[in-house]
């Protein structure tokens, strides 16, 4: 197995330099799209609720990311707290959408740092897996550089939901080896109703758009897991609000065919989704085979299907103690 690049922007003094561009933008934050402006060194709370330090919500060995990803050992998952959306569907409201909740999760980037070996030394797993990272790239940058000297040499994966400031996707070029971004809308009016976010889908577009320019297609090892490249994930969503057939054909025509699409099929109405009829259900047998179908019309032969009624085994619960997957 090669060594990670950023092993090799530590040695050159390039992750030292842009862990310190990172930090300088939170006394007016632009590190997300939304551009809010908050001083976060002084303590103010930006529109993701994010402030100085790090919710980490949970930490543990995920077994049911897509294959690659998850492997035989686990992908060593850190669930981040608050987020830069606020889907009235979200599937882990309980941590994204509770900054109160969040408040004793906050812990420095050195304590992070301890997180990423943790995953690496004691549970084995495959990688580190960033879940709604978005908000906190400088300090994840920050534990990163302070990890490497202790002997991380695991894989990073940036699991978000796509709404990502192109420049600070660039600095993360090298650290980064797989981008497993969710590309949810194809309208913005939709996104602004369900997600409560302008300019969803040219700023997603964008944001995939640059991760494909850095990682490429995926590449897996001879045990099949992931080493490095773009997988961009799918949730269909009822009566086609997620636009799905819009969103497979601009990865075709405008990525390539050969990119890795993983559909997913969890969706249940929890959350706040019960007050909007629109999304008061899941999805029906019709329209999963409807997306399935595109697939195949489109040419996006690689990736994965999560087949219907597999949702339990995904809908995570931050009540139980440790692993949001896994209870007792
Ligand atoms: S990351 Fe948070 S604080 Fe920074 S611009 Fe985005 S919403 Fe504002």
């Amino acid at each position: 197995m090669t060594d990670p690049g950023y092993i090799q922007l530590y040695e050159s003094g390039e992750l030292e330099q842009r862990v310190q561009r990172l930090e300088a933008r939170l006394e007016h934050c632009d590190i997300c799209p939304r551009r809010c402006g908050a001083n976060r060194l002084n303590g103010e709370i930006g529109s993701c609720n994010a402030g100085k330090l790090v919710a980490v919500a949970a930490v543990c060995a995920h077994r049911g990311e897509e294959p690659a990803i998850s492997g035989s050992r686990g992908s060593g998952t850190v669930f981040f707290g608050n987020c830069n959306l606020r889907c009235v569907y979200c599937q882990n409201y309980q941590i994204s959408q509770d900054p109160e909740r969040q408040r004793p999760n906050q812990i420095t980037p050195s304590r992070l740092s301890n997180r990423m070996l943790y995953i690496q030394n004691d549970l084995d797993c495959h990688n580190i897996n960033l879940v709604s990272p978005t908000q906190y790239v400088p300090q994840i940058m920050r534990a990163i550089y302070e990890a490497v000297p202790r002997g991380l040499n695991l894989p990073i994966v940036y699991n978000t939901n796509a709404y990502d400031a192109v420049d600070t996707l660039r600095e993360l070029e090298g650290v980064v080896d797989i981008y497993l971004p969710d590309l949810k809308y194809a309208s913005n009016s939709i996104a602004a109703k369900l997600s409560d976010v302008a300019h969803y889908v040219p700023t997603a577009r964008a944001a995939i758009t640059e991760m494909y320019r850095q990682v490429g297609n995926l590449v897996v090892d001879s045990d099949d897991i992931a080493v490095r490249g773009l997988i961009v994930r799918h949730l269909i969503l009822p009566n086609e609000l997620a636009g799905s057939e819009e969103s497979m054909r601009w990865i075709a025509s405008e990525l390539s065919p050969s990119v890795t699409v993983s559909l997913m099929a969890q969706y249940y109405p929890r959350h706040k989704a019960m007050e909007v009829p629109p999304i008061a259900r899941s999805i029906t047998t019709a329209e999963y085979r409807r997306v399935v179908n595109l697939l195949d019309v489109l040419g996006l032969e690689n990736g994965w299907l999560q087949g219907e009624g597999s949702r339990d085994y995904y809908l995570p619960d931050f009540n139980f103690e440790g692993h949001p997957f896994e209870r007792g």
